[in-house]
């Protein structure tokens, strides 16, 4: 397996529609597992296909024990609004905003063998279950800030300030990236 680069918010990847994923195989199951190990690198609570450079609708998670891959989710959202956590993103790091999202969520898709899969939750599962189908679709969590909060992530990632974070970042999950050896937990984003 190998731990691949985050890519940082500014690079177009994470700006495209990811595409279906229609040929499950062993290419797809690398994927899976370079993903699971990249995240788990960086102690992340998901990452989505196009944050290491794919433009398939592929996201793994982990978080409050309950950890998985969905290919190609759909997602449904219910429940009253939770406000309650601080959301934040590999790729987007140093930032982090209290944003609503449906406290209920549930991605029905395939996992790596193409057979049904439902991920259902509610609080953080579901926060992540809507932010990494976000990812899916090119939109970042901090395109659903409003007001003050807004204003205050714009401004923040338009600063050569912000530039020397994401460089930071960079850095600091490069000892890992293509090591066999996995990495340290950073504790960047979230
Ligand atoms: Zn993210």
């Amino acid at each position: 397996m190998t731990i691949l680069e985050i890519r940082i918010v500014g690079d177009p990847v994470l700006r495209t529609p990811a595409t279906e994923v229609t040929t499950f195989g062993p290419e797809l199951a690398r994927l899976v597992a370079d993903m699971t190990e990249t995240m788990d690198a960086v102690d992340g609570a998901g990452l989505a296909a196009p944050q290491i450079g794919v433009g398939l609708r592929v996201f793994t998670y982990r978080v409050d024990g309950h950890d998985g891959h969905v290919v190609n989710p759909v997602l449904e959202v219910g429940g009253p609004e939770d406000l309650s956590a601080s959301e934040g993103c590999l790729s987007v790091p140093g930032l982090g905003y209290r944003l609503p999202r449906h406290g209920w969520a549930r991605v029905t898709g395939a996992d790596v063998n193409g057979e049904p899969l439902v991920v259902e939750g509610e609080g953080m599962l579901a926060r992540c279950l809507q932010h990494e189908t976000d990812h899916l679709d090119g939109r970042l969590y901090i395109d659903r800030l409003r007001g003050a909060d807004k204003k205050d992530a714009l401004g923040k990632i338009r600063t050569s300030r912000y530039n020397d974070v994401a460089a930071k970042t960079r850095s600091k999950r490069a000892p890992a990236v293509d090591s066999s050896f996995g990495g340290g937990t950073f504790g960047v984003g979230r």
